[in-house]
Parts: C-alpha cells; structure tokens; sequence
C-alpha cells in the first residue's frame, strides 16, 4: 500500500462498521497526535456525522481523494488519558466497532455532538458599592440579604436555605447596583456528614483493609444480606474522599433507589452525583463534566456510568456484583463490572465488588488469591438470618396458587403486624391462555415456530395477550380461533392474578402489586413502600423485590412457583436462580423482629435446592464451580457467542456455517506452528434456545478455549473475515465476549 506524506485523521463514526475513515482535517488546522479524543463534524455520506478522532497518521490511500472534516467541535480532546485508552481497549477486547464504543463511552447529547454543558451554578455576592453602602442601609429584607452576602459569596441553593424567599430581595439590590449574579463552580455543600453505626469486628476489619491497600488491588466484599456491605462502602468512600480523590459506585439499574442515594447523601458530606438510564440527556451530561472537571467527588450510578471520566480517582465499589444488569445485551455488548476491573487496573486504585450472592467468575478469583477475599458472614446490628423452610406440595390442593400451610402462615404474620412478600417471578395474570375444549393455546406469531410454540402471557384480567419475548400485544379472543369454543381459560398464575386471589382472601390488609407492569417509573417503588408504610400488608412481586430494598417490617417471604427455572438448559441457569433465591430470602427479618422464608415447590428434594437450604450459597457455588470445571465452562473455560438472525432460516445457518469454515482456515494456517489454535473449539452453528424471536430465526456458533488468549487469536483473524462474508449481507449478526447466558 503506498504511503503518502500527509497526516489524516483517523475518525471513528458510530456506524457498525469494524473500520476507521479517514478525513484531511478541517480547514486551517494540521493533524496531530494532540488531536486523538477530539470530537470532529465530517461528511458522511450525504450527511453530516460527529466522530472522534481515534488516531492520526499517513493515509493509505491518495489523500487527494480524502474528504475534509468540516469543524472541530472541542478545542481540546474530549476523551484523554485513561479513559481513552481504556475504551480502546475494550474495542479490542470486545472485537466492537471502535466509533459504537468510542459512542457509547459518552453520553448521548456529546455524541450528536452539543458542546460540554456548564457545570457552574447561579450564585450572588456584594458588589463593591454594596459593600460600601451596607451600613447604611435601611432596616429591611434587603439589607438582611446583602448581610449574608457580606460573609461572602452564596450558592442560590445555599440562599434557599439561608433566606427562604431571597429573590426579590437580590432583585432589588442588583437593581441598585449593590449586588449581582455570577457563576461559580458547583456548591460542595451538602447535609453535613451523618455518623451511622459503629462498625463491627468484621465491617472494621474489611474497611481497614480497603484503606490499607495500595494502588490497584480487587476485593470481594462477600457478605451475606444485611450484614451491613453499604456500611463499609461509605466508610471507604469517606477514606477516599478525605485523601482527596474521587469516588465511583456502580448499583443495579433496579437498585439505584431514593433510598441508596438518601443513605448516601446523608452520610457522606459531598453532593452525590448521579447517573442512570432514567435521567434527562442533559443531566446525564452535567454529571460527566462535573466527573471530568474533578468537581464531582462521588458519582453513583448504573451501567453506562462505567464510562465516568475520573481524573482524580481513588475508588471504585460495584454493588451487586453479580446482578446481570451490569452486561449490556444487546448492541455494543460489554460487562460493567469487568470493564470497571479494566479501569481500576488502569487508574492504580482498589476496586470493591460487594454481594451476598457473588458470581461463581469472582468467588473463583477471590478463592484462588486474585481478589482480596472479605467476608461477612453475620448480619449486622441485632437482625438475624431468616429460617427457611421447604414446603413440598406435591399432591396438595393449591388456593390462590398457595398451599394451605402457605396462606396459614401469611394468615399468621399478618395477624402479628408483619408485613408479607409473595414472590412469584412471573409477570401478568396466568402465563398461558388455553381452550378448555380443544387445547388450542394462545401463541405469539412473531416468536412461534412449529417446533417450539411461544405462549402469550394474559394481562388486564384475561382481556388483554402479551408477548414477554418480544412486546407484542394484542386483545384476547372471546372465542377459540380453532373450535369457537367459549371455553377459554387463563391457566396458572402470575402477579396480577396473584394480587387479586390474595386481596381477596386477605382483604382487611392492603395488597400492593410490585413489578414492572406497577413501577415504570423510578420513583413508583418508593411511592408503594410508601403507601404500605408500617401497616401490616402483602406485597406481590416478581425479582424487582429481591434487590437491595430494605423493609423493616417485613417477617415472612413467601416464595412460589419457582419450579420452571431448576429445569433450564442454561449453563448459568443454577447460579442465577440460588442468587434470586438467596436475595430474596435476604428481605426477610431484618430489623428487629425475626423473618421466616418458605419455599413452596413441587421438587423438595432437588439437589439444588437442598444445598442452598443446608449449606448456604457457598455450599451451592462449590458444586457448581466442580462442574463448571468438569464441563468446561466459565470460569474455567472463555467464551464467546456469534449469533445471527434473520427473517427466513436458512440466512442465518449459512453465514455461521461460512463463519465455522472461516474458523477453519485460520486454525490450518497456524498449525502446527502454533498448538494454541487447537485450543479454540466451535459449537455449532445451531438453532439459539429461543429460536425464533419477533419475527426472526435464529442461530449461534458458540466459540470456547481454555485460555483467554487463544480465543481472542481467532476472533481477530475471524470478526475481519465475518465482515467480507457475502452471507453476511443477508443477516444480522452479533459477537458478543463472554456472553453471561447462551440465548
Ligand atoms: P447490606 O448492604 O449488606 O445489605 P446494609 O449496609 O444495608 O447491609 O445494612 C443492613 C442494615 O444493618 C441497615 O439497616 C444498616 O443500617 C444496619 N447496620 C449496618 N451495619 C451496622 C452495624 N455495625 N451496627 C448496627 N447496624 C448496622
Ligand atoms: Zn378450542
Ligand atoms: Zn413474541
């Protein structure tokens, strides 16, 4: 390829191409090494694009024929340092479009390409002649304003508090020319820091160990629900905060609750900054620029907030380790979690993964030295662990979907004042809608095929049909399509359903549905726990319960009809089904008065469910972890998945059947110089478990090795090769590294 003098950029645009374009810079600049992590405008097209300048360097090609990038967008690169060069790492690692990573690594209003939001906030002071004419000046609430001013200069946050109702007062003072308005950083006042417990043995033993430790160092905080893990972060946030560096939390999607960040804020004495999917673009922005501008000290957020710039970092805590929210599953696929192990490495601080119920990957790193282990294994303060107690019903009647020792001990509780969790990790009134008559069942025709019927889930009472896989709704039939029977039936039970038989069973109590048909919105599920209060009362929900809520009153945790996930094909299925079990075992009896978990289940001496009764998590993850290791699967094998899907079947097998031979070829052009290449087996290609989904078929090749490195030798010869495929013109295809779960 000919080399050609001129220095061009290399922009990556967000478009699912695996390649950078190049571009002669703007008119009036030159390119340079400076100008990597700069967002640019370019034509693109027949349109116009923002990019970020992923390197710089001679064009390949003639540079006559290179289009100009329009203008700069930033005077200085946006993306720098650390962070760049993490994200471009895990371009690398993730074999993903560099501009989609590079695109997702900022939040959305910087990727069209708006200008980086002002951070500073509206505060007044004196003026010189203000200053002169204060003791002068009349009795009044001006001059009591121009006092406080006269202290120094205010936040109009701080002025709320100092002065409720100051504006008109400001108003008349700047009209004279006393006072005027300026823009100041943000305010760093927040509620003083509130104390909470004193720690015990264990937390002081886990926080003196974060404190101790010296640049990048990874820990497990295993402990068990309510041994007090949130305790020990604040402590080693306030550790952090006092050497001067910033902090960084990552929460579930589902845990980042006003009740988290109430904890927070009252404890820490800085303002906490959030970010999360439910925040206004512009938001979102404001947080990254505070992160970037060191003026945001702690940063609490969901997935995405992985990508915080963090030029003064010092600690890094990742709550719910396990939760597999933190794992994007669709577009650029990447793990919060591990991404943020990348980053903690890169910036040389600890990094704190905390969970009752850790992923069998990081319980095996903290067993084998990799992780500092900390444990937790007591509750904290005076709460004790819950009993839990199997309830076989095999050949039992069921009311309401409950045994009658189940709604005795609801009945129970209730009468005591307790508050009751029914857990039921179904969505909807009755998961299948039958014909009594001929046994015609309701089926989605976008994720149907002959092989594998797909039933619609029953909603509103039984008028209404959805599809849980792809969103599709429509209105139940009053008649069966097949045999205009009358006869329709909405078979078995889900959460609404639930909420109706219990309501009406226990109806001098208040029943209050959780999940996610209830609570769209993020503050819906402080507003239910609010309306229940203290009052004695059911709540009915699926896992949205099972995280992080802390419910004082809460004595019985009911859980039925978990049956159907003992049985699935999923490698992961076990783990996350003991995680679910244990987390939401974990919301009962945590304050003062005891709790108590029932398992209803039609297989009481599943082994699974044996273990994690009589042995407790770790009981369950040693089992597990022997046949993970037996089987070959993570952690003790890598893997990753290339699936493809199109609208007819045969597309998506021919393009993984090429993809196999492209595998193939790579392997004989290695061996038998490198025995490494034999290491990479494929699986497949074969039909996914869910093999048809909104309309489309789909299929996986499944890639796997022992070792880490092998495996990512093939997919960098193979993702190229994928892209030149003519077969894969006629599919859609992902690669997804390290796939938690094989659908
Ligand atoms: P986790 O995050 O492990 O679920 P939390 O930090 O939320 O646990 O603590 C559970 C409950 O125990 C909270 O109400 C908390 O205030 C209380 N708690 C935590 N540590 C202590 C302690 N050392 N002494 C008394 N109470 C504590
Ligand atoms: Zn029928
Ligand atoms: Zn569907």
């Amino acid at each position: 390829m000919p080399v050609h003098a001129q220095t061009v950029l290399h922009v990556a645009l967000a478009v699912p191409l695996p390649s950078l374009f190049d571009y002669l810079p703007p008119a009036g600049s030159q390119a340079g090494a400076a100008d990597i992590g700069r967002r640019v405008r370019v034509p693109f097209g027949q349109r116009e694009a923002v990019g970020i300048v992923a390197g710089c360097g001679p064009a390949g090609v003639d540079p006559a024929g290179l289009r100009q990038a329009l203008a700069w967008i930033d005077p200085a690169p946006l993306l720098e340092g650390e962070l760049l060069d993490s994200v471009r790492w895990l371009a690398r690692y993730t074999h993903a479009p560099p501009g989609e990573v590079l695109a997702t690594a900022l939040p959305a209003s910087l990727r069209r390409g708006e200008p980086v939001p002002d951070t500073s906030e509206p505060a007044w002071r004196l003026t010189e002649a203000g200053a002169t004419a204060l003791p002068a000046m009349r009795a009044g609430r001006p001059r009591d304003l121009a006092g406080i001013l006269h202290g120094g200069v205010r936040h109009e946050a701080m002025l709320d508090d100092l002065m409720p109702g100051w504006r008109p007062a400001a108003r008349a003072l700047a009209g004279r020319g006393l006072a005027e308005q300026v823009a100041l950083p943000p305010s760093q006042l927040a509620p003083a820091p509130g104390t909470g417990p004193q720690p015990n043995p264990e937390q002081a033993e886990a926080i003196e160990a974060i404190r101790a430790a010296d640049g990048f160092a990874p820990m497990l905080l295993d402990g068990v629900t309510g041994s007090g893990k949130t305790e020990v972060y604040l402590h080693a946030i306030a550790q952090c905060l006092a050497r001067g560096r910033q902090a960084l939390v990552l929460v579930p999607e589902i845990g980042l609750t006003p009740q988290l960040l109430g904890r927070f804020r009252a404890r820490l004495g800085v303002p906490v900054h959030v970010s999360h999917s439910g925040l206004a673009d512009a938001d979102r922005a404001r947080t990254w620029a505070a992160a970037l501008r060191g003026e945001a000290r702690v940063v609490v957020g969901t997935r995405s907030a992985v990508f915080t710039p963090l030029p003064e970092a010092g600690l890094i805590v990742i709550d719910e380790e396990h939760d597999g929210s933190y794992k994007q599953q669709d577009g650029f696929r990447y793990h919060a979690r591990d991404f943020a192990l990348v980053r903690a490495r890169a910036l040389d601080v600890p990094i704190v993964l905390g969970s009752a119920t850790p992923s069998l990957e990081s319980l095996h790193n903290a067993r084998s030295g990799r992780y500092t282990h900390l444990r937790l294994a007591r509750r904290a303060g005076t709460a004790r662990p819950p009993r839990v107690r199997v309830l076989d019903v095999r050949k039992r009647p069921l009311e309401a979907g409950l045994s009658r020792e189940m709604l005795e001990a609801v009945e129970y509780a209730l009468a005591a004042g307790g508050q009751v969790l029914v857990f039921r990790n179904r969505r909807g009134y009755a998961p299948v809608l039958l014909c009594h008559d001929c046994g015609w069942s309701a089926a989605c025709p976008r994720c149907s095929s002959p092989e594998q019927p797909r039933p619609m889930t029953v909603h509103a009472q039984g008028r209404r049909l959805q599809c849980h896989h792809c969103g599709h709704r429509r209105g139940a039939p009053t008649a069966c399509p097949d045999c205009a029977s009358l006869g329709l039936q909405p078979q078995g039970i889900g959460t609404e359903r639930l909420e109706e038989l219990l309501a009406a069973r226990f109806a001098d109590y208040p029943v209050l549905r959780i999940d996610r048909g209830s609570t769209r919105r993020r503050d819906a599920l402080a507003k239910l726990f609010a309306e229940l209060g203290e009052r004695a009362g059911v709540l009915v929900g699926t896992q949205m319960l099972a995280k992080g809520h802390d419910l004082a009153g809460l004595t019985l945790v009911a859980v039925v009809g978990i049956d159907e996930g003992l049985f699935s094909a999923d490698f992961r299925a076990a783990e996350k089904l003991a995680q679910l079990l244990i987390q939401v075992a974990g919301r009962a009896g945590r304050a003062e008065r005891a709790g108590e978990v029932l398992l209803q289940t039609h297989h009481p001496d599943h082994p699974l469910l044996e273990t994690l009764i009589n042995g407790g998590y770790h009981a369950f993850a040693d089992i597990e972890l022997a046949q993970r290791e037996a089987a070959g699967f993570p952690p003790f094998a890598h893997l990753a998945m290339l699936r493809a899907e199109a609208k007819h079947a045969e597309p998506p097998m021919a393009f993984l059947h090429a993809a196999r031979r492209a595998l193939g070829d790579w392997r004989r052009a290695l061996e038998p110089a490198n025995p490494a290449a034999s290491d990479v087996e494929a699986n497949g290609p074969m039909p996914a478990p869910m093999a048809r989904r909104a309309g489309h078929y789909r299929t996986q090749l499944l890639l796997s090795a022992p070792r880490r490195a092998p495996l990512h030798a093939a997919l960098n010869a193979l993702v190229p090769a994928l892209y030149a495929l003519p077969e894969a013109r006629k599919v859609r295809w992902s690669l997804d590294v390290d796939p938690i779960d094989l659908y």
